[in-house]
């Protein structure tokens, strides 16, 4: 689960992670607000921000009015027409891809003077086993760019499950940015921190960039991004409460509600499958047919009439399914009785219409596959069966010629 830089602000500022002050604004009047509250405590330069789950605001621009999703406000007027501008309006940034993301919060916060950029991220290395926290002196610059073309820039230290991040570590990454004196003492006090938020929220990534230092010797967070491990939400009610479902993909939202795992992808294929190894595979066999696939829809292992209908309907709910393939393993669940729940679910008359001129291939394969066969040869719908996965991958190659 993704949340908004601001939100991501508050965790960081709870684990004495350095933050500038700043304060979150969903109209234009609390904007204003925001701002003269922040002036009162002694800022004299506002950075306004569109909160928005992508990152590259900065150099990003709105649809209509053509500003930044970042600004530099000099006074509490120039907020006021910054968030005019930024609210309701779309943000086209390099992450959101052509269609934008429409701005519905703005983060007020004061400007900070920089004197130079860092990036920081934590995350999990696969690979490894381990947390590995990642600083980098090119601060600012998307970290996969620097990973690119100067990977040797981006310095590495692991942390072992079950131990903390420790503090010669910490200082073993503070001292390849660089830093000194204060800013060094600033600099590990921040890592132990932010590793330390890390670790208590479950996140899965945490994302620091720029890290900054100020003339003052200050060190501090101008951005922030954090992911948390959606399976350890349930240890975090609080931290669930800030996901923004706008922010999310509406056939994602609707296949949650179902517990169906679904995620919705370019191509035309939808599919309907039992276990995820096996929805990766079908997602492979769709792309040597020369297809591509809709989705990635993982029905679980109890595959009935009603997980085999929410899944139709949230597959069919994309205008660009052409084809719909069905491929289940019978193992728990009997093949038989998932080739009624298909039929039946054909039959349902809000799907019926809307499954009208797509074509439906099913393959079940276990327990009871051949009376399953049947049972779909036999009935009157446009579902054709296939018993081998070559079979099911030319119906598809047929169907979206
Ligand atoms: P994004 O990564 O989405 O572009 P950032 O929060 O990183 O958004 O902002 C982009 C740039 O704007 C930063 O690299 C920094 O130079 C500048 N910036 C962001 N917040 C502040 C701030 N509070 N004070 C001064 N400059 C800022
Ligand atoms: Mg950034």
């Amino acid at each position: 689960m993704n949340i908004h830089e601001y939100q991501a602000k508050e965790i960081l500022k709870e684990y004495g992670v350095a933050v500038p002050d700043g304060i979150a604004a969903f109209s234009v009047e609390e904007a204003v607000a925001a701002a003269e509250k922040l002036q009162k405590n002694g800022a004299s330069l506002f950075v306004l921000k569109a909160q928005i789950h992508a990152g590259g605001r900065g150099k990003g621009r709105t649809v209509k009015s053509g500003v930044k999703g970042v600004m530099l406000c000099k006074s509490v007027d120039e907020v006021k027409k910054g968030a005019e501008d930024l609210l309701g309006d779309t943000l086209v940034t390099i992450q959101t891809g052509e269609a934008g993301k429409q701005v519905q919060r703005l983060y007020v916060t004061d400007g900070v003077d920089i004197e130079h950029e860092y990036y920081v991220g934590v995350t999990l290395d696969r690979a490894k086993g381990q947390n590995v926290i990642m600083v980098s002196t090119e601060g600012g610059v998307e970290i996969e760019k620097v990973a690119e073309e100067s990977p040797e820039k981006i310095i590495k230290e692991w942390v072992e499950p079950g131990h903390p991040l420790y503090p010669n570590q910490a200082r073993r990454l503070a001292f390849a940015l660089g830093l000194k004196g204060d800013a060094l003492k600033k600099g590990v006090k921040f890592i132990m921190a932010l590793y330390e938020a890390f670790e208590k929220t479950d996140a899965s990534i945490f994302e620091i960039n720029p890290l900054v230092t100020t003339p003052d010797n200050d060190v501090m967070a101008l951005d922030a991004k954090i992911n948390f491990d959606d399976n350890a939400l349930y240890r975090h009610p609080d931290l669930k409460e800030l996901r923004d479902l706008s922010e999310e993909d509406p056939f994602e939202v609707e296949a949650g509600k179902f517990n169906l795992n679904y995620i919705k992808l370019d191509g035309n294929v939808g599919c309907m499958v039992n276990g995820a190894g096996l929805a990766m595979a079908t997602m492979d066999i769709i792309k040597l047919a020369g297809g591509e696939p809709a989705n990635f829809l993982d029905v679980g292992g109890g595959a009935n009439v009603e997980t085999v209908k929410n899944g139709f309907n949230i597959i069919l709910g994309d205008p660009s399914v052409k084809v719909i393939l069905i491929n289940i393993f019978g193992g728990i669940v009997r093949c038989d009785r998932v080739a009624n729940g298909v039929i039946e679910a054909v039959k349902d008359p809000e799907i019926a219409a809307k499954v009208k001129g797509v074509p439906i291939i099913v393959r079940l394969q276990g327990t009871n596959a051949e009376e399953a066969k049947e049972i779909i040869d036999n009935s009157d719908l446009n579902v054709i069966s296939a018993v081998l996965l070559k079979e099911a991958a030319e119906e598809v190659t047929k169907a979206i010629a």
